[in-house]
């Protein structure tokens, strides 16, 4: 089907499956997709590689400088058939997925000159429009303009179950525990954070999973789109 060239955003909670959702949109549109918490997530990645975080505690001098020479790139992998991360020319796309990186990337991205750096970055692979990007500040900040915007939650608990099996599937060695008490932490440091906290677009709409399929909200945002967009 063909479409305005519009930007979709989708923003909300930790887990919630906006990532699954952009993508399978960003597929049937044939728009591009953008992942903006796997930038935050490398840069994190960075930070721990070069013992520039420890703990919560974080060189912010070193970070700052460090900054100018971390390059992410987002590169097609034609065999997977997905869109993955490269850190200064390292395919870090399973790497930065890890509990360990999940852990300390809400301290990074709270950080005013990371969020100046990358937001500068997703704001400039946006004027070409046809573009869905998920995130937490995408309606906000990053894109306040676009077209359509999504706020995603679901229960804690759901959000944890579909974590902690997505993490088991890919063999990574976790408790059920860990990983909701990670996603709440996130939420919390994301909401209260004081640049570009995660909130809902006024012009948003709230899209709740927690009882629905993946078909099912497909559906939904598909119909949506197809309604107010189409040519
Ligand atoms: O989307 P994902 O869970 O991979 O994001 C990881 C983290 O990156 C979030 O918990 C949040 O701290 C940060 N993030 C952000 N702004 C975005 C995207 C992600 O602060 N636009």
């Amino acid at each position: 089907m063909r479409i305005k060239d519009i930007i979709i955003a989708f923003d909300g909670y930790s887990s919630c499956g906006k990532s699954t959702l952009a993508k399978q949109i960003a597929n049937f549109f044939d728009f591009i997709y953008i992942d903006s918490g796997a930038m935050y997530r490398a840069v994190t990645l960075f930070a721990m590689q070069n013992n520039l975080i420890v703990n919560s505690d974080i060189d912010i001098e070193k970070l700052r400088n460090a900054l100018n020479n971390i390059q992410i790139k987002f590169i097609y992998n034609q065999n997977l058939k997905k869109q993955e991360t490269f850190l200064n020319g390292q395919n870090v796309e399973n790497e930065i997925r890890n509990i360990s990186v999940s852990d300390k990337v809400s301290y990074i991205s709270e950080i005013d000159f990371v969020r100046e750096k990358l937001v500068d970055l997703q704001q400039k692979m946006g004027p070409k429009k046809r573009i869905v990007m998920d995130g937490r500040d995408i309606g906000t900040v990053v894109f306040p303009s676009a077209e359509l915007k999504i706020f995603m939650t679901a229960s804690s608990d759901v959000r944890a179950k579909r974590r902690y099996d997505e993490l088991i599937a890919k063999g990574d060695n976790v408790s059920f525990e860990e990983v909701k008490e990670n996603i709440e932490k996130r939420d919390y440091i994301d909401e209260n954070r004081e640049i570009s906290p995660l909130k809902k677009a006024d012009d948003a709409i709230v899209l709740d999973n927690s009882i629905l399929t993946r078909e099912e909200q497909f559906d939904f945002v598909k119909g949506l789109i197809a309604n107010k967009f189409s040519l």
